[in-house]
């Protein structure tokens, strides 16, 4: 029997005065940025914690606490190499990201494209494999109002 997972990861900063906000590797003008312990790449953040997730493993936070000094500005993209990691150690591969990024503004239409191919070069997957939506908050609650964005991520992972 083929023996396939899903994952679930979620994730949420507030953002602050800044110059760009930082999805996936890729820098988007942006009077705000994303406020957070490490370098605040919320999308890698929920898709490492969705990929510790198809594992059955704990959250992000236990293997990198937001709390020690070692993190402090740490790159995302070693989460996911973590995962990564993790996932092959136990024979895994992934085969589909599913990503719902949720920020006001800016609209993210133009910069999907480049999140995906990003996330396809991280994750030497095709893009064909990979789905980046956007939506805004409807100004509704915090991330209506400016003050957050928030990241959904569903990973499937199937046994060699
Ligand atoms: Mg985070």
């Amino acid at each position: 029997m083929t023996d396939i997972r899903t994952g679930f990861g979620y994730d949420i900063h507030r953002l602050v005065e800044g110059e760009y906000l930082l999805l996936c590797r890729v820098r988007i003008p942006s009077d705000k940025m994303i406020d957070a312990h490490s370098d605040g790449d919320i999308v890698l953040h929920a898709l490492a914690q969705s990929l510790f997730s198809a594992l059955g493993l704990d959250d992000i936070g236990t293997y990198f606490p937001d709390t020690v000094n070692e993190t402090a500005g740490m790159a995302s993209v070693l989460l996911v190499e973590k995962a990564l990691k993790e996932m092959e150690k136990r024979n895994y591969h992934l085969t589909n990201v599913a990503l719902a990024i949720q920020l006001q503004s800016p609209k993210l239409a133009d910069y999907k494209p480049k999140i995906k191919e990003s996330l396809s070069h991280i994750l030497a997957l095709d893009e064909e494999r990979i789905a980046v939506h956007a939506n805004t908050g409807e100004h509704l609650g915090p991330i209506g109002e400016g003050k957050g964005i928030a990241c959904y991520c569903v990973t499937t992972i199937v046994k060699d």
